[in-house]
């Protein structure tokens, strides 16, 4: 483990801030409480911080400005220049303000992590291999990814990060080679701190879960293996799925700006949460959709709303996103053994009792659950849960489904929101788009004359990604060609009219009918209104949601 070499000590030392004083390069700002720009600590990751005893601070003339409290990170000057790729400026602090500054922005204390109420963070400074694994994970987050796939092979491990949906190869970075394959694997299990994990295990499926420092965020990360080759030469894949936090400490919360609404959408949904004082409602959407951050947001904007403190208590199979202000209660099975395991609807009865305000009941698969869901909300709450069905039709359709009293489900129902995300354009970056063959064959003959007039006449603009070349020199999207997501949503708003058709069980085309006399838009025909202008691909769209 790296310590801080206690070089503030000696003569020499002394003489040497008395030289940075006089050449005023010497920091007296409390890093205790500075700003520092995330951008700026985006550019340091952590380990660099540890190793060279820095800390950004701002830039100037092109120079980056760090601060440290060591001449020895002087001497490394060139060393730190060639890690960063770009030209710093250095500033002395004292041992003690560096220390507080490393401690506030990146949890590091004496150089050993902070450990948080009830876990412990990653170690990172005890090995070259760990740290190198932490600082992929910490720039994979700063990239915005939402998981990282490691799949070994016979040169080395594939390591992917899925950024807004895309897939990112990024083997050429981190550069793992085959002998240290399975020890990185290895390596990467031991994170666990869920107790899930079986460390000895190879040859089968496993799952577990840490955390990781992130600036003043922390990020949760959920870790599936599966055993490849046949599972006989103990070789794993390993998939981690990074879930921001929000964090007391950085007052950073999932809000409903930062999922990828438009403005319309957001207004919309803003207006049914607010007017609904119980009630269910539901989020729908295939994995990957953000259904569970977006039910974070909606009762962050609740609570935003309403400013006051109101009691939320949620149920979730696993925890996802942790929020220290919500009672949050985890679903645990023990096989065989119904005695022994915390179902949902068991933990929503005492749930109950707790005298909550809001319930997330993450998510409703079965009978039980639905009933489970309806009790908490004819009981006079706001009920948030999920369901995996692919939009709003197939929503209500499976909840209808279920063996559960139709007259209750439908009064008790508020709106169902079904969503996808997709990856917007980058507008500096994007170039015109010309309708490809398999583009065309997707629309109807009517849809296709509307689209190509509509072209012609200037109304719509089709773009798509950039050429390879431009995307490269692009600083905007970080050379990704995207910049941001959208979350296109339809929404099904419950009133009278369609409580009542929906009581005798309706066919599919009539319940289309029905949603299309009131108003209803369907995420094909939002996502086609951002399409042509020319803020996501045809191709995007038609590939996550496809086209009946
Ligand atoms: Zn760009």
């Amino acid at each position: 483990m790296a310590e801080i070499k206690g070089v503030s000590g000696d003569s020499h030392f002394i003489d040497f801030i008395e030289e940075m004083k006089a050449a005023n390069l010497f920091y007296k700002e409390d890093l205790a409480s500075a700003e520092i720009d995330e951008t700026l600590l985006a550019v340091i990751p952590e380990t660099l911080a540890v190793r060279y005893h820095i800390l950004p601070v701002s830039r100037a003339d092109e120079r980056l400005v760090l601060v440290t409290d060591t001449h020895q990170t002087y001497k490394d000057r060139a060393e730190v220049e060639k890690e960063l790729g770009e030209t710093i400026k250095l500033i002395l602090t004292t041992e003690e303000n560096l220390r507080a500054g490393l401690l506030r922005f990146y949890q590091i204390k004496s150089f050993k992590q902070l450990s948080g109420p009830g876990r412990s963070f990653v170690d990172t400074a005890d090995s070259p291999l760990r740290s190198s694994i932490v600082s992929m994970l910490q720039s994979a987050a700063r990239g915005g990814a939402s998981d990282i796939h490691l799949l070994p092979y016979s040169g080395g491990i594939y390591v992917r990060f899925r950024i807004h949906g895309h897939l990112y190869d990024v083997t050429d970075a981190y550069n793992f080679p085959a002998t240290a394959a399975s020890n990185i694997i290895s390596l990467i299990k031991q994170f666990d701190d869920s107790g899930n994990m079986d460390q000895t295990r190879t040859n089968m499926p496993n799952e577990g879960s840490f955390s990781i420092p992130l600036g003043t965020d922390e990020i949760f990360v959920r870790m599936e293996t599966v055993p490849i080759n046949g599972g006989t030469d103990n070789m794993e894949e390993v998939a981690l799925r990074l879930l921001p936090q929000s964090s007391a400490k950085s007052g950073a919360r999932l809000t409903l700006e930062n999922i990828g609404y438009t403005e319309e959408d957001l207004r919309h949904i803003k207006r049914m949460l607010y007017k609904s004082a119980t009630g269910l409602f539901i989020n729908s959407g295939p994995t990957g959709a953000g259904k569970t951050s977006s039910l974070y947001a909606q009762i962050n904007h609740l609570l935003e709303a309403f400013r006051e403190p109101m009691h939320v208590v949620t149920i979730d199979d696993p925890i996802e996103i942790r929020e220290e202000r919500f009672t949050q209660v985890q679903v645990r099975i023990v096989e065989d053994n119904e005695k022994a395991s915390l179902t949902a609807d068991k933990i929503l009865v005492s749930a109950l009792r707790l005298d909550p305000d809001i319930i997330l009941y993450n998510e409703i698969r079965n009978a039980t659950d639905a009933r489970a869901a309806l009790r908490a909300s004819t009981t006079g709450h706001r009920v948030f849960s999920t369901v995996h069905a692919a939009d709003c039709i197939a929503t209500i359709s499976r909840l209808l489904d279920l063996d559960i009293p139709r007259t209750m489900l439908l009064s008790e129902l508020r709106m169902i929101i079904s969503q996808r995300l997709v990856a917007r354009l980058c507008p500096y970056c994007s170039k015109p788009h010309q309708l490809t063959e398999e583009e065309r064959i997707v629309f109807t003959g009517e849809e296709l004359e509307r689209l190509e007039q509509g072209i012609a006449s200037g109304e719509y603009r089709l773009l798509e990604r950039g050429s390879i070349e431009d995307v490269a020199k692009c600083e905007h999207c970080n050379h990704s060609g995207y910049k941001g997501r959208f979350a296109i949503a339809e929404f099904l708003e419950f009133n009278m009219d369609i409580r009542d058709a929906l009581l005798r069980p309706p066919k599919f085309s009539e319940i289309q009918e029905l949603l299309q006399r009131h108003g209803f838009r369907t995420i094909w025909q939002k996502g086609m209104d951002i399409v042509v202008r020319g803020e996501i691909e045809l191709w995007e769209l038609i590939r996550v949601l496809g086209k009946e």
